[in-house]
């Protein structure tokens, strides 16, 4: 009997992980013919979503959970979860409901049955979300689109239904600091997208602030585009011609009129070294991220499995 193994992180779920396990769970009775398992990787919530989650896993063995010391990320709550998954085929969603768990079914047959190695969810609208924040995404993607070594497709989510040969690929790629996005498209395995219209958290808040998301799309494009490294380059090659043609400008002003020239070396000054700032800035952002994989620190720290939980269990029974 084939596994599947569904991947869930969870940040301050607790009110959602009940009516996500009910729903998923009904998409298991419909693929009756294969094994199931759920693994939740609890990305230290704050809330009781751990309490949730332990009572879930004592409920159905099915249930599987990863708990962490404190809250390390969604991409570090994935990985947890793709590697502790032993399933044929690996499902990755969302638990707030906004990845349709009816979708299951006719991504796991393209999988299966059409011969992709991953099949994954789009998004065609983006309602209910602020218009700041789908202007920004809009043109991350496009701006994606342009300058990395990788191709997304414009809403593309995280939910996907993957072969164990996609995910052990996935897997090869040990960053530290983790974009899946790029990273499933880098694998270069074909994909088979299915777009959906968007669907609003069936309860609480989206926990990515806008500070989070720009840091996330930050990493992104450090991640897979060395553009802004070189950016400053051709930059600094277009103002020195510039400069050059100042300089003949400045010299015939300086002739032909009393206007004082130094008020233009002044501005030329100040805009030479904004360039060089921002120059600056953009060699420590790599740098910064060089360091991050240089340290080699674990991605995250486990705090608590439902393994550990059954063996306390079965201990507390024992004495
Ligand atoms: N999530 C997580 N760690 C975080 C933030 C979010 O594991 O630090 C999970 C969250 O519980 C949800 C998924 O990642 O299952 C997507 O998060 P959210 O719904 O807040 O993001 P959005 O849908 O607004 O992009
Ligand atoms: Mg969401």
């Amino acid at each position: 009997m084939k596994k599947i193994s569904v991947v869930v992180p969870c940040y301050n779920e607790a009110d959602t992980v009940g009516i996500f396990y009910r729903a998923v769970m009904r998409q298991a009775i419909l693929l009756e013919k294969y094994e199931f398992e759920i693994i939740f990787v609890d990305d230290g919530s704050a809330d009781s979503t751990l309490v949730k989650l332990r009572s879930l896993a004592k409920e159905d063995e099915r249930v599987r959970y990863i708990s962490f010391s404190r809250n390390f990320g969604k991409e570090s709550a994935m990985l947890a979860g793709f590697k502790a998954a032993d399933g044929d085929y690996i499902i990755t969603m969302d638990a707030d409901m906004q990845d349709p768990p009816d979708m299951i079914p006719a991504m796991l047959s393209a999988v299966v049955n059409e011969g992709y190695e991953c099949a994954a969810a789009r998004r065609t609208t983006r309602e209910g979300e602020s218009p700041i924040r789908s202007f920004f995404a809009r043109r991350f993607y496009s701006l994606m689109d342009r300058i990395s070594d990788v191709q997304l497709s414009q809403g593309e989510r995280d939910f996907r239904v993957m072969t164990r040969r996609y995910l052990d690929d996935v897997l090869k790629l040990c960053e530290h600091n983790r974009f899946s996005k790029g990273i499933f498209a880098w694998t270069g395995h074909e994909t088979k997208w299915f777009a959906y219209k968007n669907i609003e958290r069936t309860a609480g808040t989206s926990s990515w602030s806008f500070k989070n998301l720009f840091r996330y799309g930050v990493r992104g494009i450090l991640s897979f585009s060395s553009f802004p490294a070189v950016l400053p380059a051709y930059i600094g090659f277009v103002t020195g011609c510039i400069s050059v043609v100042m300089a003949v400008v400045l010299l015939i002003i300086t002739i032909a009129s009393s206007v004082s020239p130094l008020l233009w070396i002044a501005c030329l000054m100040i805009f030479l070294a904004s360039l060089i700032l921002t120059a600056q800035g953009v060699n420590g952002a790599y740098i910064s991220q060089a360091l991050a994989e240089d340290r080699c620190r674990p991605q995250y720290i486990v705090k608590e499995t439902d393994a550990d939980r059954r063996v306390a269990v079965v201990k507390e029974k024992e004495e």
